[in-house]
C-alpha cells in the first residue's frame, strides 16, 4: 500500500500525526505500507507559492491512496482566489478524478445524546451518503449571466448528467451496499427533471446486475424529509452532485459531532482520498484539543474501500467503538460523567486497544 499523507493547516497535522500511528501499527503487524508526505493547502502555499505544488500532485498520483488532514486559515483569506488553500482540495479531486464521495453518518450510542434529534431515532445510525462529485448542475455548460431584450437579467445553469456518468457512479453504489446491507436508495426529482427521468432508467438498468441489492427510489424533497423523521431506515443514499451536497450535510448533522466523520472521494479503480469532514478548525489549532477520530476512521474507509482489507478496517472501528464506551471524550464531544482527553492521550487510547 503506497499512501500518500498531505496533513494540510490547522489541526491536520496534529490529527494526522494520531492517524499515523494507527498505520503505524498496522505495519508493525506485517502489512507492508510505503508512506510519503506532501504539503497541501496553505501549507502548500507557504512551501511553494502554490495550494497544490506539483511535487504533493505527483505523490498524489503515484500513491494507491491519498490521506488528509484539513486546509485553510485565517492567514490565506486575503490571498487571490487561485492560491487559496481550498482550491488545492478542489484541484486535487479533480486532477484525480475523484467522482464517487462517499461520506458515511454514523452515531455511536455512547453519542446518541449529541444529536439534535431524540437518541432513540439516531442511536446506531449506521447511513451512508454515495454522492457523485464530478457532474451535474456544477459543472454543466452553458452556464453564464445574460442581459435579455426586456432589460431584465438572468442566471442560468445547466443540469445534465450522461448515462455513462449515472452508470459509473451506481455500480459503486451497489459496490458499497454489498459491504454493507444490501440496500440503495437512489435519490432524484424524477416527477420534474428529465435528468432525473435518465437517472432513475439507468440506476434501474444497472441494479439487474446486483440481484441481491434491493433497490428503492425516492424524490429529494421527501429523502431530505425522512433524513431527519426516520433515519435508520436508510443504508445507501445514492445521490447527484447537488443533491448530494445538501442531504450530505443534513446527514452529517445527525450525529452532533463533526470531529467523528470520515469521508472518501474515489475514482474508478478504488483509489481514493480520505479526510476527515470538518475543516482545520484554526481556533483550536496547537493547543491538543482536536478530536482525532474522524481522521482515524478515515484510515479504516482507506482500508475498506481502497485496499479491501475489511479485517483491518473492522479492527480500528472497533476500537474506537472501546474507547468511546470506555468513557474517553475530547472537548468536543465531552459528556457529564466522561474523561475529557486531549489529541494526544485520544491517540493513546485508540493505539492502546489496536495492540491489545
Ligand atoms: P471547521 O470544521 O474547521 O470548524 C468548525 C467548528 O468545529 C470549530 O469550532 C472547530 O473548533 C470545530 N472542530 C472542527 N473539527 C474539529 C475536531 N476534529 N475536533 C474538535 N473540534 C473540531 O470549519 P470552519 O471554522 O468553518 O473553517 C475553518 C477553516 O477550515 C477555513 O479556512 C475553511 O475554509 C476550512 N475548511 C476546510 C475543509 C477541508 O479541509 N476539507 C472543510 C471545511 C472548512
Amino acid at each position: 500500500m503506497k499512501i500518500a499523507i498531505l496533513p494540510g493547516d490547522g489541526i491536520g497535522p496534529e490529527i494526522i500525526k494520531q492517524a499515523k500511528r494507527v498505520l503505524d501499527v498496522l505495519r508493525a503487524d506485517g502489512i507492508k505500507i510505503e508512506i510519503e508526505h506532501g504539503a497541501i493547502g496553505g501549507a502548500g502555499y507557504d512551501a511553494d507559492r502554490d495550494p497544490l505544488p506539483e511535487s504533493t500532485l505527483k505523490l498524489a498520483r503515484e500513491a494507491d491512496a491519498v490521506l488528509l488532514g484539513a486546509v485553510g486559515g485565517p492567514q490565506y483569506d486575503t490571498l487571490p482566489r487561485e492560491s487559496r488553500p481550498e482550491q488545492g482540495l478542489l484541484r486535487i479531486r479533480k486532477e484525480l478524478n475523484l467522482f464517487a464521495n462517499l461520506r458515511p453518518a454514523v452515531v455511536f450510542p455512547e453519542l446518541a445524546n449529541a444529536s439534535s434529534l431524540r437518541p432513540e431515532l439516531v442511536e446506531n445510525l449506521d447511513l451512508m451518503i454515495l454522492r457523485e462529485l464530478t457532474g451535474d448542475i456544477y459543472f454543466g455548460q452553458p452556464r453564464g449571466r445574460r442581459s435579455l431584450d426586456n432589460g431584465d437579467e438572468e442566471g442560468f445553469d445547466t443540469m445534465r448528467y450522461s448515462s455513462s456518468e449515472i452508470d459509473r457512479i451506481a455500480r459503486v453504489a451497489f459496490d458499497v451496499a454489498r459491504k454493507r446491507n444490501n440496500r440503495v436508495c437512489s435519490v432524484d426529482k424524477a416527477n420534474v427533471l428529465d435528468t432525473s427521468i435518465l437517472w432513475r432508467e439507468v440506476v434501474t438498468r444497472v441494479s439487474r446486475d446486483y440481484p441481491e441489492v434491493e433497490l428503492t427510489h425516492m424524490y429529494v424533497d421527501n429523502a431530505a424529509m425522512q433524513l431527519v423523521r426516520a433515519p435508520k431506515q436508510f443504508d445507501v443514499m445514492l445521490t447527484g452532485n447537488i443533491f448530494g451536497d445538501i442531504l450530505s450535510d443534513e446527514a452529517s448533522m445527525l450525529t452532533g459531532s463533526i470531529g467523528m466523520l470520515p469521508s472518501a472521494s474515489m475514482d474508478e479503480n478504488n483509489k481514493g482520498l480520505f479526510e476527515p469532514i470538518h475543516g482545520s478548525a484554526p481556533d483550536i489549532a496547537g493547543k491538543d484539543l482536536a478530536n482525532p477520530l474522524a481522521t482515524i476512521l478515515s484510515v479504516s474507509m482507506m482500508l475498506r474501500y481502497s485496499f479491501g482489507h475489511l479485517e483491518s478496517a473492522d479492527r480500528i472501528d472497533n476500537a474506537v467503538k472501546l474507547v468511546l464506551a470506555n468513557g474517553l471524550r475530547t472537548k468536543d464531544i465531552a459528556q457529564p460523567g466522561c474523561k475529557e482527553v486531549g489529541t494526544q492521550q485520544m491517540g493513546d487510547a485508540v493505539i492502546e486497544r489496536l495492540t491489545q
